[in-house]
């Protein structure tokens, strides 16, 4: 189909942008990488009135430490993130998940800003920045504010987002010590989107016990959810083979699982055991 007729309007800066969007709050939409937003456009799922491209902003998109965290400008794209040098050598999680996109084309042009803003239920993103405890940097003609990504996604396709607001950055602590991260996932055939999406971020102590375990999860619920009762489970744990399996059982404590042609809710629940349990183990042979 065809997307009703909108206007389009290019800012230079993240200012501009947001003057832009606050100048018609109902009918005004960011356009990021487009790979979602376009298509809900040609089914006529979203009818903006005016698109304010922020993808020309070159101040939007970078990788950078400073201090203890690493900086993710919103309009980095999937493939800047997987190809990073950096992250792969302190942040293996990030590269290892924006590899798992879709394909090619689409790791080309879409961005971590949009795929997070846009909060699909199966989208890769959300459950690696709930691993690492990120933060959300958005701005607005008030200023800027700054929201965890546990309070970020609220439902479907909702995050607290105010209108007029755009997701600049993306703030995660760097991983340290004896950490190991995995990213494990039942890709959709035909699109790559997450059937199923778990990533683990593991950090363990000096005599080998977990001190602490991150784990978010995609593809189970109506948005993407830290899975608190599995990381208070292996807490102290050895991660032993016992201790691992206990613990997922709790996977979807709290979630009422989607079901829809591909999977029903008890295969995606049982996906979301067997893919959780698998990727501790990855995490866990990755610490250095
Ligand atoms: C064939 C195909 C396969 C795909 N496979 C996968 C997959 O396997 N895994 C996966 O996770 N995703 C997948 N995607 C989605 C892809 O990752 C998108 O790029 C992503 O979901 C949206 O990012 P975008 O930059 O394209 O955002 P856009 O489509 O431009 O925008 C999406 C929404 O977010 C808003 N928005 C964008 N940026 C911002 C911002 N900085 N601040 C505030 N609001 C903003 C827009 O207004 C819009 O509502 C696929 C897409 C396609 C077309």
């Amino acid at each position: 189909m065809i997307p009703t007729e909108f206007d389009y309007k290019v800012p230079a800066t993240i200012d501009e942008a947001v003057t832009l969007l606050a100048s018609d709050l109902d009918g005004a939409k960011v356009l990021a990488g487009g790979h979602s937003l376009i298509p809900a456009m040609k089914l006529r799922l979203a009818q903006p009135q005016l698109l304010v491209d922020i993808a020309r902003i070159k101040s939007l998109a970078y990788i950078r430490e400073e201090g203890d965290q690493i900086l993710i400008g919103a309009t980095t794209t999937h493939y800047q993130l997987e190809s990073s040098e950096m992250l792969k050598q302190i942040c293996p999680l990030l590269p290892d998940c924006a590899h798992s996109i879709g394909d090619v084309q689409v790791r080309n042009k879409g961005t971590i800003g949009g795929s997070l803003a846009h909060s699909d239920p199966a989208g890769d993103w959300p459950a690696a920045v709930l691993a690492l405890d990120a933060e959300l940097v958005l701005v607005g003609t008030n200023g800027e504010r700054t929201e965890k990504a546990e309070d970020f996604f609220v439902d479907l396709l909702t995050t607290s987002l105010l209108p007029g607001e755009i997701l600049r950055e993306i703030r995660i602590k760097k991983p340290s010590g004896r950490f190991g991260h995995a990213y494990q996932k039942v890709p959709h055939p035909a699109s790559g989107f997450a059937v199923v999406g778990v990533a683990v971020n593991i950090v363990l102590n000096d005599d080998g016990s977990c001190k602490s375990a991150g784990i978010g999860v995609t593809g189970v619920g109506v948005k993407a959810y830290h899975a608190n009762a599995v990381e208070a489970a292996l807490a102290g744990t050895t991660l032993d083979d016992n201790a691992v399996a206990a613990a997922v059982e709790h996977i979807c404590d709290g979630i009422d699982p989607n079901a829809d042609l591909y999977a029903s809710s008890d295969y995606r629940c049982h996906l979301a055991k067997v893919h959780t349990r698998r990727a501790i183990g990855s995490a866990k042979a990755r610490v250095q």
